[in-house]
C-alpha cells in the first residue's frame, strides 16, 4: 500500500460539536491504526458562511482532545490558485459551461418539462444552459456530466457501508464548480486538495456519503487518483435529526475532553475509556475495527 495520508476537513461555520468530533476522532484513529499521517484542512472556501475565529476554535478543540495534525493545518482560502488551475483545465477540455440559473429558474425548468422536483439542496440540474449561445454575467461554471467517453455511473465500496452506486448524471446533474459569486465549491476544492495533499483515505460523516460519486467522477475529469472511503455513523439529537450546526448542536466543551471523546468513541462502537486523553486514544487505536481496508 502506498503511504496512508488521512485528513479531517472541517468547515469553519461554527465550533466542533459531538457529531463532528466523531469524524475527527475516526479519521485520527484510522491514520494512527495504519501508521499514517493525519492532516487538518480548514474548508473555508464558502466565504459568506465562514465564521471569523471558528477555525481557531476548532483547532483548539482538537488539541484539547489530543488530536494534533502531523503537519501544519491548511486553509482552502489560501489555495484558490490551485482551484483556478483546475477550473482552467476543465474549461480547456470543454467540460464546463457558464450558467446563470437561479434556484427558481431550475424549478421552473422542471415544471416546464412537466415534472415537479423537490425544492431542496439537492435540486437536480436539468441542463438548461448546457447549449446556451450566450449568458449574462455574473455566471457560475457547471461541469458537464453528459460526456461521450466518460460514464457517470459510479460504483464504489465504503469500508463501513459496503458497495454503493449512483448515476451522477441522473441523480445530481451538471453541478457547480465555481459559483456566480466567484467562490469555488466544496466539490471542486475538496477533489483538488485531496489530490494535491496525496490523501489516500477519506474518513468523514455519513451525511457526506452522497457526495462521493460526484467527487469520484470529478476526479476522473481532472485525471487525479481516488481514495478509499469510510463514512462514520451520525450522531442524532433528541429530535431524531442528525446533529448539525444548522440545527443548533452545542459546541464541544474543551474543558471535558475525555467526556467528549468517550461519547464519540461509543458512536464508533469502541468501549469507553478511563484515564488520560492520551491513554484513551492509545486504547482505541489498538481496538480500531477498520484497520484492514
Ligand atoms: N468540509 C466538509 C464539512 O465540514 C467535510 C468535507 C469532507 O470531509 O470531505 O462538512
Ligand atoms: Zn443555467
Amino acid at each position: 500500500m502506498s503511504r496512508y495520508v488521512g485528513r479531517f476537513a472541517p468547515s469553519p461555520t461554527g465550533p466542533l460539536h459531538a457529531g463532528s468530533l466523531v469524524a475527527a476522532l475516526a479519521s485520527w484513529l484510522d491514520a494512527r491504526a495504519h501508521a499514517g499521517a493525519w492532516l487538518v484542512r480548514i474548508e473555508d472556501v464558502d466565504t459568506p458562511r465562514t465564521i471569523p475565529g471558528a477555525d481557531q476554535t476548532i483547532l483548539h478543540q482538537l488539541a484539547s482532545c489530543g488530536l494534533y495534525p502531523d503537519a501544519p493545518p491548511t486553509w482552502q482560502s489560501q489555495r484558490t490558485s490551485l482551484y483556478q488551475r483546475a477550473l482552467t483545465q476543465l474549461q480547456a477540455d470543454g467540460m464546463v459551461y457558464p450558467c446563470t440559473c437561479s434556484r427558481k429558474d431550475i424549478t421552473d425548468a422542471w415544471a416546464a418539462l412537466g415534472e415537479q422536483r423537490p425544492r431542496n439542496s439537492d435540486l437536480i440540474y436539468p441542463g438548461t444552459c448546457r447549449n446556451a449561445a450566450h449568458v449574462k454575467s455574473p455566471f457560475a461554471w457547471r461541469v458537464r456530466t453528459e460526456q461521450p467517453h466518460r460514464s457517470t455511473s459510479i460504483t464504489w465500496t465504503d469500508r463501513r457501508l459496503g458497495s454503493q452506486s449512483q448515476d451522477v448524471e441522473t441523480a445530481v446533474g451538471d453541478f457547480v464548480v465555481q459559483r456566480a459569486d466567484a467562490c469555488f465549491t466544496y466539490q471542486l476544492a475538496m477533489v483538488v486538495d485531496d489530490a494535491e495533499q496525496s490523501i489516500s483515505h477519506i474518513v468523514r460523516g455519513e451525511d457526506l456519503a452522497d457526495n462521493t460519486a460526484r467527487q469520484i467522477w470529478l476526479q476522473g475529469c481532472l485525471n487525479v487518483p481516488t481514495q478509499k472511503y469510510l463514512h462514520t455513523p451520525l450522531v442524532v439529537g433528541p429530535n431524531g435529526e442528525k446533529l448539525s450546526k444548522q440545527n443548533g448542536a452545542t459546541a464541544l466543551d474543551s474543558s471535558q475532553p475525555l467526556h467528549a471523546l468517550n461519547d464519540a468513541a461509543l458512536v464508533l462502537g469502541l468501549s469507553s475509556a478511563q484515564g488520560s486523553v492520551a491513554e484513551a486514544l492509545l486504547a482505541w487505536t489498538q481496538q480500531w475495527p477498520f484497520s484492514k481496508a
